[in-house]
């Protein structure tokens, strides 16, 4: 008997949870167009015009016929020059053979997670964490595990969390909602628990460029005996603006790359080699031009907490890296998110939507003009009052 309408769909994909983030993006800019003026402080873009030195490297190797497949690895130059940053950062040695290009750091964590994971594998995520680890985690039949590190982490609770069927940590550092940055012992910790259970861990740094005090920041790869089990993925969103562009690249054992590499073949082939060539221009910019991008960050977040710590019922901590904040908002973070958007026109992230731990806080991104900013504090000491 035939039935009307639709097929099924995938329990996988009907089951997920949307992103947090693109949701409110959606919503912010369903109001934009119908008029309402909203002050944007839920953005995960940094929203730095890309270098135009990013722009002519693109618009060359396009001109230079750059626009046909290319190797699905990634440009040998690229993966060269990935590879030579990797190892001056972390001070361990990567080859190109151990860098996969990828379209941005979420397929980067997409195809380590598809490279390891097997159905009904448990991976722990710091809780709170990135919107789209536990559904990744899903999509391939594993089960997120969060334990909560909301401003440190337990280590005994941490390992209490692994059981037979843990297969993978995830490590985000510095950590999108909160801007914390895991100590060396903090990820030492992590790493012994991962060697003693044979366990990978996926270490996403995408904000690695955006830590105030540099020498402060420690990557995970770096650990003694830690490069063999740790899946980097990074990406040039963050770093350069580039949000848009969708590249990125994970850096793993060579084999797991290998693994990787299948899938990129059977799914999206390549980057665009002209966005790759983008890439490459952007990683030789010099140093100068990334710090002051953090620098701008620097100072907003300086701006951002002192008002915040001025309106009464916000206690907000002054994160070491990101461009986000996470204040204390002692209530209901959906409600008040909701009541943000409503009836100050301020767009912020609840902070449950990154986890049970993120609970009673928002995430507000400082990706805003530093009017944005300064109207959002007035609008937020006008509706609440002052701290006493
Ligand atoms: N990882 C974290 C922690 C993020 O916050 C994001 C973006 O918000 C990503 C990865 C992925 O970014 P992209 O795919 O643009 O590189």
């Amino acid at each position: 008997m035939t039935k009307p309408g639709m097929p099924a769909l995938a329990k996988r994909v009907t089951g997920l949870a949307g992103s947090a983030t693109v949701e409110m993006s959606e919503r912010v800019r369903q109001l934009q167009a119908a008029g309402r003026k909203i002050l944007p402080l839920a953005s995960g873009d940094p929203g730095l015009p890309t270098h135009p030195d990013i722009i002519a490297a693109a618009h060359r190797a396009m001109v230079d016929g750059l626009t046909h497949y290319g190797p699905a690895a990634g440009l040998p130059a690229l993966r060269q020059a990935i590879a030579a940053r990797l190892t001056e950062r972390s001070g361990v040695a990567y080859g190109p053979p151990e860098v996969l290009v990828t379209p941005g750091g979420k397929f980067a964590v997409f195809a380590a997670m598809l490279s390891v994971l097997e159905a009904g594998d448990e991976v722990v995520l710091l809780d709170p964490c990135w919107v789209s680890y536990g559904p990744c985690v899903r999509l391939f039949g594993g089960v997120p595990v969060p334990v909560p590190t909301l401003d440190g982490m337990d280590v005994d609770r941490m390992a209490a969390a692994v059981t037979p069927r843990t297969r993978m940590i995830v490590v985000n550092s510095p950590v999108n909602p909160t801007g914390r940055v895991l100590g060396r012992d903090e990820l030492a910790a992590l790493l012994a628990i991962a060697e003693r259970h044979d366990l990978w861990l996926l270490f996403d740094q995408v904000y690695a460029d955006m830590v105030f005090a540099p020498a402060t920041y420690c990557a995970l790869q770096s650990l003694e005996g830690a490069k063999g089990r740790t899946l980097v993925a990074d990406s040039l969103s963050k770093t350069y603006g580039m949000t848009g562009w969708r590249v990125g690249y994970l850096a793993a054992p060579e084999g797991a790359v290998k693994a990787a590499l299948k899938a990129v073949q059977h799914s999206i082939y390549c980057v665009p080699p002209f966005i790759q060539a983008a890439a490459e221009a952007a990683l030789k910019l010099p140093q100068s031009v990334v710090d002051g991008y953090a620098e701008l960050f620097r100072r907003r977040r300086d701006r951002g907490v002192t008002g915040l710590n001025r309106v009464r019922g916000i206690r907000c901590a002054c994160p070491p890296a990101t461009f986000y904040l996470f204040p204390d908002i002692q209530g209901d973070d959906r409600a008040v998110a909701s009541e943000w958007l409503d009836v100050l026109s301020i767009a912020a992230l609840p902070g449950s939507a990154f986890g049970p731990a993120g609970a009673g806080h928002l995430r507000l991104s400082l990706a805003c003009s530093d009017e944005v900013l300064e109207e959002a504090l007035a609008r937020l000491t006008a509706h609440y009052g002052r701290q006493e």
